[in-house]
């Protein structure tokens, strides 16, 4: 498992709540103009002239999201970055500012937070970000982490999940499943360090996999080569819960069927080889793991030109009528309606 590099363990109450905010957003540098005031008053001061502006949320929860035991602080301040930036992403907007709150309880000492904070400053930098404010307050239990995101987009140029039409084509960026099955081995390796602390796991096979969970990247580049394309999707949705939950809100949300061609799906040769030694069938992990963050979209049949090369992008079904419902059509042609199904939280 991975251990806490850092040997020092600095009490919080040494600091003081102004005294921590200080120290862990000390790095923190302006980039965007967009940006008037960031952390340091009352509240952030925003200007966008005349953009579209898009804001999204999510709560990231010790226990239920993320468990420490092999999760590294820094980069679960990382990818609560990644997973909000990737919504945004989602809108076909680009993404300018971010909002941080922590709870934390007293078994994290500084070290920690500043471990924490050294994954939100690399995501920061990487995606061009400002860290623009947010709370700092104590919790009883375990660690919560909230980010709100804040992005631009030039009016008209916005894409919702309620656009798709019959006829167009389903598509979706990079590969499925990855960040599912690398949970699937971290779990195991817990349970195998659980009984023999003193077991080095050889996780080199599974590189790809656990990098897909531990230290995801939001699809801040596809937006960028639609643009480039001049390709505006007609529907885009981020993939957070799994294949079938996202083409069932774009599906339900725009008032159309759809077929989804099981063979069409990407699946990395690393999830296939896991999928065979845990016995697991990967259509199923791909349709309902989740956390792979790649964008799902639509586009109309007369822009199929424009991606139809593109190694980024994976042609994996296309709309139709509402009335004729939603499908897997398997390898063997046999046409299984898409059930929703999401994964842990609620129904974990
Ligand atoms: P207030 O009392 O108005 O809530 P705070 O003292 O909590 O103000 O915050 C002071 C400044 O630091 C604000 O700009 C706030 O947005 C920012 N801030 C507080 N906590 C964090 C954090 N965890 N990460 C980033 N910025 C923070
Ligand atoms: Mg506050």
């Amino acid at each position: 498992m991975i251990e806490d590099k850092n040997q020092q363990s600095t009490p919080l109450s040494d600091l003081g709540e102004f005294g921590l905010i200080d120290h862990l957003t000390k790095n923190f540098k302006i980039k965007h103009t967009s940006t008037i005031r960031g952390i340091g008053d009352d509240a952030a001061v925003l200007e966008f002239k005349n953009k579209k502006i898009v804001v999204t949320n999510d709560l990231l929860v010790e226990g239920v999201h993320f468990d420490l035991s092999y999760m590294p602080l820094k980069h679960l301040g990382y990818k609560a970055v990644i997973v909000n930036l990737s919504d945004v992403y989602a809108m076909n907007a680009s993404a300018t500012q971010i909002t941080v709150s922590i709870a934390v309880s007293n078994r994290f000492p500084l070290e920690a937070l500043e471990d924490l904070y050294a994954g939100i400053e690399t995501a920061a930098n990487i995606y061009n970000i400002d860290v623009v404010g947010g709370d700092t307050t104590s919790s009883t239990t375990g660690l919560l982490i909230s980010v709100t995101a804040i992005g631009e987009v030039e009016t008209g140029a916005e894409v919702y999940r309620s656009g798709a039409k019959p006829n167009d084509l389903l598509v979706v960026s990079g590969d499925l499943g990855g960040a599912y099955m690398g949970l699937q081995v971290l779990e195991r390796e817990k349970e195998v360090y659980k009984v023999n602390p003193n077991s080095q796991p050889d996780l080199e096979p599974y590189s790809y996999i656990i990098e897909r969970q531990l230290k995801p990247e939001a699809r801040k580049d596809v937006v960028k080569l639609l643009s480039d394309l001049k390709l505006k999707p007609t529907s885009m949705i981020d993939i957070s819960d799994g294949l079938s939950s996202e083409i069932i809100h774009i599906c339900k949300q725009s008032k159309v069927g759809c077929d989804l061609y099981e063979e069409k799906i990407p699946l990395d040769p690393q999830v296939i080889s896991t999928c065979e030694e845990f016995n697991i069938d990967s259509t199923t992990v791909a349709l309902n793991g989740g956390e792979d963050y790649e964008l799902l979209f639509t586009i109309s049949q007369d822009d199929y030109p424009k991606i139809k090369a593109n190694p980024n992008f994976s042609i994996i079904g296309h709309i139709k009528e509402e009335s004729e419902g939603m499908h897997l059509v398997t390898r063997a042609e046999t046409r299984i309606p898409i059930k929703a199904q999401g994964w842990k939280n609620f129904n974990a």
